[in-house]
């Protein structure tokens, strides 16, 4: 019993020595290694060793777990009431290393003074001849009838090591014991791997380095997959190894590219003049139109803070205080269900200018884009981005963010058929509705079951049907309508369609928005899958001029991207007589068809904003419950102001490559919103949901 408290003490004394110095480190090491091999029973006791390493806090978690050793359970546990869910995070933490603490700790060695001079995927011809230190861990360990070669892995990527038992016979020795994933800082020469054994494919290839000395910091677990970049596992079983699939070449390579974006468009938001101001994350519920997390107040009961959408009315406060320009990567919180491709927890880089026009705004949202393009991935990008208005994409495209690579374009036929002798067309167009059509050039490879297989696609899309027309190479028209459009009527639709042999005329006749997204999602999957996208790899656009209200299904107005977007000025006087026909001042920037991002200029006028409030349906005392802040905040001098929000992830996927969001982001969620590594959300302590006033139904 003396020998453990003895012991115990040991371990606290030196885990709160060395979290301020290393210097007791290795007289630890040197200790733990007596210790534990006269004390192998101490095995309960291994998790603590690694006191060495904990911060001084986690004492707290460990001091019951001594006790334990030494006292009945029931009384450790009344001497320390720690938490169970304490418990459980950090005995998950501590389990593996007690696991193989036993043998491990017979063969690990102090980092002491060897320090790293170089990367391992760094080290090059040029090199030659120098001494070299690499840290690491082992991507691959070779024996090769005597000598050891290991492919050692850090950020950079791999650097060989041989291990020649003639040499260094001690580290070659030791070299026998490594295994994948082991931790090693390894000391010796750079040399020319000679005719025959140079590696064209790895960077490094020329060169290895040839051991002298060999430090085996960590030992580690087999890892569930290989750490290749083609790693062909299940995406879940990825995220339920996250360090692991971390390690991958390939992911790291993606975060270093988002660090870059990161450091990209923090410069030239400061060289633009904006100051990057945090706002809080604990803030108030905000229209941005999805659902809130709510975080309860302990203080207040009942009462709950929000977690940021976005920051859209802290920028736009930060504006009314005169700080003119601001800018902030922000983390923006959706509760949204886990539609493809969407993260709870997302970043936005989010800014916002006082005394700006559109222009000024798409000016720096340009260069954003453009010194980002440049500066992760060397693209000059060409420069004005085109514009085009809402109403031009949705007539062209059928779509608000389209892929303007696709050589398809939509026409509207509504006057040409609006009398037609075909009813489906005739009662869309009475009931207020439009006939338009995609026309196909050389669809010749669209078979007919293709074609009844488009058929039901648009039905399930929301399509009454779709009727579709091919013109044969004589150039008569061979469709299950034919009969039913007149020859004027046809001749008129192949003059508007352009239509020549080969063609494949698709027509949808129904609600405006639901024919053109209905074309629009048809112009897509064929353009793709008839390869009519055209040979450009980035084809960005700034889409301007959206309406300011759209009706939802009972005929009410409301606002299309949130209530703080102003009218355009010469649209304001529209608000009181035609509200439906009144456009924005908002704008969006779209790549190859993926919405970056949106912004708008502000209300920075009260009666304005009250005005539009009131058209959204609330009586000006409801307006002032809700937004009273907001007005309150006009009423002290706003200046006219705007800005824009991009998905930073978004941009990053779409600079760094991947599969989805996830790829881009360290620890993401999945799409059943987990986190599979650190398994949240996860259950609370009863004393938690006190505290707050809640219970669990
Ligand atoms: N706050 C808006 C959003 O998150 C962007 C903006 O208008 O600045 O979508």
């Amino acid at each position: 019993m003396l020998v453990h408290l003895a012991l115990l003490h040991y371990h606290m004394w030196i885990g709160a020595k060395t979290a301020s110095s290393g210097s007791a480190g290795m007289l630890h090491l040197f200790v733990r290694r007596r210790l534990h091999t006269r004390l192998g029973h101490l095995r309960s006791v291994c998790g603590m060793c690694r006191c060495y390493n904990v911060p001084l806090g986690q004492i707290y978690y460990l001091l019951p777990r001594m006790t334990h050793f030494i006292l009945p359970g029931s009384l450790s546990a009344r001497v320390f009431p720690v938490s169970t869910a304490a418990q459980v995070f950090f005995s998950a933490w501590t389990y593996t290393p007690c696991q193989r603490m036993e043998e491990a700790v017979k063969q690990l060695d102090p980092l002491g003074s060897l320090r790293r001079t170089h990367y391992c995927g760094t080290l090059r011809s040029e090199h030659v001849g120098q001494e070299a230190a690499l840290c690491g861990w082992v991507h691959r360990r070779r024996d090769h009838g005597g000598v050891v070669f290991v492919d050692l892995r850090d950020r950079t990527g791999l650097g060989q090591v041989v291990f020649k038992p003639d040499t260094a016979p001690e580290a070659h020795a030791k070299a026998g014991e490594l295994r994948s994933e082991y931790v090693i800082a390894v000391r010796g020469k750079v040399e020319s791997r000679g005719e025959g054994a140079i590696n064209p494919n790895m960077p490094t290839g020329e060169v290895e380095l040839v051991a002298a000395e060999l430090r085996i910091l960590n030992t580690a677990t087999t890892p569930p997959f290989v750490l290749e970049d083609d790693v062909q596992v299940d995406e879940a079983l990825r995220l339920r190894y996250r360090i692991h699939d971390l390690r991958r070449p390939l992911m790291q390579q993606r975060l270093a590219m988002r660090h870059q974006l990161l450091q990209s468009v923090r410069a030239t938001c400061t060289d633009l003049g904006l100051y990057e101001i945090e706002t809080p994350i604990l803030g108030r519920s905000t229209p941005e139109g999805a659902r809130d997390f709510l975080v309860p107040s302990r203080i207040y009961p009942g009462s709950f803070y929000a977690l940021p959408q976005s920051p859209q009315i802290m920028k736009q406060l930060l504006m009314v205080a005169g700080f003119d320009g601001y800018f902030q990567i922000a983390r923006c919180f959706r509760d949204e269900d886990q539609r493809a491709d969407r993260q709870l927890e997302f970043a936005q880089i989010d800014l916002e200018m006082s005394f700006v026009g559109i222009d000024e705004v798409l000016h720096v949202l340009e260069e954003i884009t453009v010194r980002a393009f440049r500066d992760v991935r060397g693209i000059e990008l060409p420069r004005p981005f085109p514009r085009a208005s809402y109403a031009e994409v949705m007539a062209r495209y059928g779509s608000d963010r389209p892929d303007t690579r696709i050589a398809l374009e939509l026409v509207d036929l509504t006057d040409l058929v609006a009398n037609s002798a075909f009813q489906v067309f005739t009662q869309a167009v009475q009931a207020g509705g439009v006939v338009r059509a995609l026309p196909i050039p050389d669809a010749e490879a669209v078979s007919r079951s293709e074609l009844d297989r488009l058929v039901d696609q648009s039905r399930q899309w929301g399509a009454k049907g779709m009727a579709w027309v091919r013109v044969t190479p004589e150039g008569s028209w061979q469709s299950p309508i034919t009969r039913y459009v007149s020859e004027t009527e046809q001749q008129q639709i192949a003059a508007r369609a352009g239509l020549r042999p080969g063609h494949l005329l698709l027509f949808i006749a129904d609600r405006p928005a639901l024919a053109s997204d209905i074309l629009g999602r048809l112009r897509v999957q064929l353009g793709e899958r008839l390869e009519r996208r055209a040979d450009r790899p980035w084809d960005l656009l700034f889409v301007v001029d959206f309406p300011l209200f759209e009706e939802t299904e009972s005929g009410q107005l409301t606002y299309m991207h949130m209530p703080f977007v102003a009218p355009l000025e010469e649209d304001i006087g529209l608000l009181s007589t035609q509200p439906r026909q009144v456009r924005a001042t908002h704008y969006d920037l779209v790549l190859n068809g993926v919405e970056l991002g949106s912004g708008s200029l502000r209300n920075h006028r009260s009666d304005v904003q009250l005005q539009i409030l009131e058209i959204l349906g609330y009586s000006e005392a409801q307006a002032r419950e809700r937004f009273g802040f907001m007005l309150e905040a006009l009423d002290t001098g706003a200046p006219p102001h705007g800005g824009f929000a991009f998905g930073f992830d978004r941009l990053c996927l779409m600079l760094a490559g991947g599969d989805s969001l996830r790829d881009v982001i360290a620890f993401p969620k999945t799409q059943r919103a987990q986190d599979l590594f650190i398994q949240s959300p996860n259950t609370v302590e009863p004393e938690q949901l006190r505290d707050l006033g809640l219970r669990v139904r």
